[in-house]
């Protein structure tokens, strides 16, 4: 018997191998098909899908034969692996010198006729075989030979596959855990910030009230600009904490009657209402079953942003109105304010896109991107239509 050489660059094959993780691992259909195919087609009893690791030979698949390894140093297999271009051949076993005092010759499985082809990755590494067996001497045609071939590349093709698939879904599990992790950081750092930022505004304002008279314009000046950055940040952290709770509902889904909550948006804006003129219409609504909070954060948000982002001297036109698709409610909340353009029109539903500037227009750019959040928990969808200085419509879509 002469034991089978190790390949070249055997440490990196040994690393293919397992980046693979098929060792000691349960039976696949897959695997096992094209096993019984193969012993089919070759005619042979036993046909095997063997892995080369470092010191065994492991049958990913076998037909015929029970045991699920055998030492590399008796392994046919692992002298196939050392041509990775070629079929190994051993039409009798007896007459080879390789092979003749093999104990996997003379006891069980007593194999006599070899036929094995390597199963090579990408990189070129051998790590294994679709081999068959029988204990008789035997050759194989010539069909047979390419059968076996065509049907090695298929368990390789599956081997690629299943890596793939497996990489491909961890990684997903990683970016779905940063984006938790990212989410769960925002949250409390936006939570924790409360407080200070709380007590800085509180003691600037002690300071603008009872220090005024000591302090000149400038100084003044200043503590106004950092009552006015606190104010800004305290809005940010309202919206940023709004938009994380926003996946999680905190109360049960009832039948919430839209107008209701539209009015109660309402009075929250009537100064500026009635300061602007504004004419606001709502059609008939339908009853919807959701979370309360949710929609009325939903309207809240595309209302109050049909009221702000509106030209000085026109008056406001506001109209709400809902129509009936097939499985859905339609909502739509158009305004004639200072339009968006084509370009923007997704993009304002990302979190942190604002279209203007904070003196211009203030604001957090959060508000649109809460609203998608609702919509799309709920199963609905959002867009907007607008032309520039005529107006825009926001539509949102609920189950009904
Ligand atoms: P915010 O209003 O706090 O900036 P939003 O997420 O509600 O944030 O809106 C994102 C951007 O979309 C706004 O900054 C504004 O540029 C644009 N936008 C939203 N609603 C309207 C509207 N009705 N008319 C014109 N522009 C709008």
């Amino acid at each position: 018997m002469i034991p089978p050489e190790l390949p070249d660059n055997e440490a990196n094959r040994l690393k293919a191998l397992e980046s693979y993780e098929l060792l000691d691992t349960l039976p696949e259909s897959d695997y096992d098909d094209i096993v019984r195919i193969a012993s089919l087609i070759c005619d042979t009893p036993i046909s095997l899908v063997t892995l080369i690791d470092k010191d065994r030979q492991y049958f990913k698949a076998r037909k015929g034969l029970d045991v699920n390894e055998t030492p590399r140093e008796f392994a046919f297999c692992a002298h196939a692996i050392n041509k990775p271009n070629e079929l190994l051949i051993v039409p009798d076993s007896r007459q080879d010198l390789r092979f003749m005092d093999n104990p996997l010759v003379s006891n069980d499985p007593h194999v006599v006729f070899y036929a094995g082809v390597p199963l090579v990755n990408e990189d070129g590494h051998a790590l294994g075989t679709l081999c068959v067996i029988d204990h008789k001497p035997r050759e194989l045609t010539r069909e047979q030979e390419a059968s076996l071939k065509s049907l090695g590349k298929q368990v390789m093709n599956v081997m690629s596959l299943r890596k793939k698939n497996r990489l491909l879904e961890e990684s997903q599990r990683k970016t779905e855990q940063y984006g938790k992790d990212m989410e769960a950081f925002a949250y409390s750092a936006s939570h924790d910030l409360k407080e200070p930022l709380r007590n800085i505004k509180a003691f600037m304002q002690l300071l603008e009230r009872n220090y005024a008279n000591q302090l000149d314009d400038k100084a003044q000046k200043y503590i106004h600009f950092s009552i006015e950055s606190a104010n800004k940040m305290e809005t940010l952290m309202r919206d940023l904490l709004d938009y994380y709770k926003s996946d999680n509902d905190m109360e049960p889904a009832t039948l919430v009657d839209p107008s209701k909550l539209i009015k109660e948006i309402l009075v929250l804006h009537q100064d500026q209402i009635a300061k602007k003129n504004v004419n606001i219409t709502v059609g008939k609504l339908p009853q919807i079953s959701i979370t309360a909070a949710a929609l009325r954060q939903v309207f809240y948000n595309i209302i109050s942003n049909a009221l702000k982002y509106h030209n000085e001297g026109s008056t406001p036109e506001i109209t709400i109105e809902a129509k009936e698709l097939d499985q859905y409610w339609e909502f739509s909340v158009s305004d004639n304010g200072i339009g968006i353009a084509q370009a923007y029109l997704n993009k304002i539903f990302d979190i942190f896109t604002r279209l203007h500037s904070y003196t211009q227009y203030k604001g957090t750019g959060i508000g649109l991107a809460i609203c998608r959040r609702i919509i799309k928990k709920h199963g609905g969808e959002i867009w907007a239509t607008s032309e520039n200085e005529v107006g825009s419509t926001f539509y949102f879509t609920l189950p009904k």
